[in-house]
């Protein structure tokens, strides 16, 4: 019922006669990775082009020309800042002059290790133009130490630590990265001649494109007039993975395919799963729209009640933690879902939602049902309780913030206002989908897969807000 903000979205394409019409369309079906900002950058082999702003991407695009995007190949961003303010100099794809050309940069994770690399190139005089960590693959590309040695980028690559999907393009090529333990999702298909690349195959086949396999974690893909090309700047471990879990539970929308799976599958199988671990007695199985709709179609169907739609979704308004303060969030939540009195009315009520992050909203949702007539409700919960921050991409609140990280399970119930309570266990969410070792599961299990110490926060290297007015940024080079 309330989540964490988003992640962030990646399209790319090489080799389409005009890429920025069909990166827009792919972007467009990403948004829901991320509302804050939008970028495109796109190349004709000799000039590179960057549209970018802040916003939904038809914001964006409303102030800006997108016809001066030319080009066959390019590389667009959907972002939510996982580090670093809304400052518009933060908004990707990051696009950078260096000695030996264009490079631009899109990028989806969080890099541990990004603190400790800036201070060591601000000591030796580099300025950093952003306060997102992905600016320093740039300063690692444009280091004498890996811009003259061969394989420039795998070597650049290996030194970053954390969860990392990059696309990269200069004026004549598109590169495509994944951290070697997978965290982020990549895809490759294929359009025409055409190489596309996208954080989730819904963006695929929103351009028409066919799925044809994912990056693979530590693999970096180079397409140019030569073709495609594949090599590993990093032996992935064989024994684990750690593609984040939450990605199923939450971000992806569910007609994407991701990590292998069909998103709305693994919701209904976890549905299923939740209703054998937690039964209720109950008249109404009720979802909390969107995220929670194929979870409840799950449990509706392995228990046999009954399932209806008690809250209605307002889409004309944005993803209510868009709004920063808990006042506002509960305005937001008001106004974002209605209550259909009729389908609850004198009701027990099952609530299944996928996951309970700071559990105002939930609360705001329950009152609004036991308001509306609902004679008992049950909440059920897709997902084991969120009780540990995220350092790997998602923007979670702080530890003491999250509901489920300092109360028990009755503190819970009470908490959140409901007459029972069931969470999915770990077991119920990651043996169905291939087993703990192949995912990252920290923010329940609190096993992060890479070291977090000295690792920063959102705003771990924001030294200033901007206090320019801008909404738009060209580049023409
Ligand atoms: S901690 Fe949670 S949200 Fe973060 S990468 Fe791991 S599973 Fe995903």
């Amino acid at each position: 019922m309330d989540h964490p903000k988003e992640a962030c979205g990646l399209f790319g394409i090489y080799g389409a006669p005009k890429a920025a019409p069909l990166i827009y369309q792919g972007l467009f079906s990403l948004q829901h990775r991320g509302q804050e900002g939008a970028g495109i950058v796109t190349s004709d082999g000799t000039r590179v082009r960057c549209v970018k702003g802040n916003g939904l991407l038809n914001e964006v695009a409303a102030r800006t020309d997108f016809k001066e995007l030319d080009g066959h190949l390019g590389i667009g961003h959907v972002r939510y800042s996982t580090t670093g303010g809304c400052r518009i100099d933060n908004v990707q794809p990051l696009l950078v002059e260096c000695i030996d050309g264009m490079w631009a940069i899109a990028h989806n994770g969080n890099l541990v290790n990004a603190g400790k690399l800036r201070q060591m190139y601000q000591e030796s005089g580099a300025i950093f133009q952003t306060s997102t960590d992905s600016e320093v693959l740039i300063h690692l590309l444009a280091d004498p130490m890996y811009r003259t040695r061969p394989r420039r980028v795998a070597r650049a690559l290996s030194e970053l630590r954390g969860a990392f999907s990059f696309l990269l393009m200069t004026e004549r090529c598109l590169i495509a990265a994944r951290d070697p333990l997978g965290f982020k999702p990549l895809s490759i298909g294929r359009l025409g001649d055409a190489w596309v690349f996208a954080s989730e195959t819904c963006a695929l086949t929103q351009v028409g494109a066919t799925y044809e396999r994912d990056v693979r974690p530590g693999e970096l893909v180079v397409v140019d007039e030569t073709g495609l090309h594949s090599d590993f700047f990093s032996e992935p471990p064989t024994d684990r993975g750690a593609q984040c879990v939450f990605e199923l539970v939450y971000f992806a929308r569910p007609d994407s395919r991701v990590f292998g799976h069909n998103i709305h599958i693994v919701r209904y199988q976890s549905g299923r799963n939740l209703a054998r671990e937690h039964p209720a007695e109950a008249d109404v199985v009720v979802p909390v729209p969107d995220s929670g709709n194929s979870a409840a179609l799950g449990f509706s169907q392995e228990s046999g009640i009954p399932l209806d739609y008690g809250f209605i979704r307002n889409h004309y308004i944005g993803r209510t933690f868009i709004m920063p303060e808990i006042i506002q969030r509960h305005q937001g939540v008001d106004m974002k879902l209605a209550i259909v009195g009729d389908v609850v009315r004198d009701k027990r009520v099952v609530v299944v939602d996928d996951s309970i992050v700071r559990g105002t909203t939930s609360r705001r949702r329950i009152e609004l049902l036991r308001q509306n007539g609902a004679r008992e409700i049950h909440l059920r919960i897709s997902s084991p309780p969120t009780r540990h921050p995220c350092f790997f991409g998602i923007d979670f609140p702080t530890t003491k913030e999250l509901a489920a990280a300092d109360r028990d399970m009755e503190q819970l119930r009470e908490f959140l206002g409901v007459d029972s309570l069931g969470y999915l266990s770990l077991k119920g969410l990651l043996e169905p989908i291939g087993g703990a070792k192949k995912y990252c599961s920290a923010c329940f299990s609190g096993d992060y897969p890479v070291a977090v110490e000295g690792s920063s926060g959102k705003r771990g290297v924001e030294r200033f807000q901007t206090t320019l007015n801008l909404n738009q940024q060209k580049t023409e080079p």
